[in-house]
């Protein structure tokens, strides 16, 4: 059989397994990828966290993917030519279709400031407007819908809910994460195929009850 071929199977039949979107409750029409092809490099993702979801859920967060990719692929310390490549990418889109987004996330004069003297003058971002948080909400709360279809085997009922939390890894190195976010987590899980590894662009680890009814 052909790779288009399969890959049409599999599709239809992870549809017809999965006939709700995992997010709303609307039929599911497409194959949704959490965490999405735009966060590696070169966008090159192996199979793996490949979802059933309606048209609107899948293709209506676009712009959010752009801005977690963005921040996310910014924040990576070692940057190849393919990563500064795609960031340049990344950047043209942000400015065709976010421009007052671009222009929210210049850093102020106090933060420069602070990035010289406790991050060795390494380039940051104002992730702290009301843009960018929107953007990573909706973006953060899909993953962990995701992610939960994934770790118990089912959506989040309509009865169920989410709270999502994100930090930057400013907040990380200068102890701003409460301690206890990390705690009693299993063993961090990533995307792989054959020898294909991404355990270096995504992970996630989590901890889940017993009846699958509460996880983090
Ligand atoms: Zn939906």
């Amino acid at each position: 059989m052909g790779e288009a071929k399969r890959k049409k199977r599999l599709r239809a039949q992870l549809l017809e397994d999965n006939p709700v979107c995992i997010y709303c409750t609307a039929s599911s029409e497409t194959v949704e990828h959490m965490p999405p092809v735009i966060m590696f490099t070169r966008r090159q993702r192996p199979k793996g966290l490949e979802f059933a979801s309606c048209e609107a859920c899948n293709g209506g967060t676009k712009h959010a993917d752009l801005v977690a990719a963005y921040i996310g692929r910014s924040m990576m310390q070692a940057s190849g030519e393919a990563e500064t490549e795609d960031l340049l990418a990344i950047l043209q889109a942000l400015r065709n279709n976010l421009p007052d987004l671009l222009l929210e996330m210049r850093p102020s004069p106090d933060q420069l400031t602070i990035a010289e003297r406790e991050l060795a003058g390494q380039k940051v971002l104002n992730v702290g407007g009301p843009l960018a948080a929107g953007f990573m909400r909706q973006f953060a709360i899909k993953l962990t819908f995701a992610l939960y279809r994934e770790i118990s085997g089912r959506a989040v009922p309509e009865s169920g809910g989410v709270l999502a939390r994100w930090f930057s890894n400013y907040e990380a190195r200068t102890g701003r994460v409460p301690p206890d976010v990390f705690q009693n987590l299993l063993p961090p899980r990533s995307l792989r195929q054959g020898t294909f590894d991404v355990s270096d662009q995504f992970a996630y680890s989590f901890e889940i009850s017993p009846d699958g009814d509460f996880a983090r």
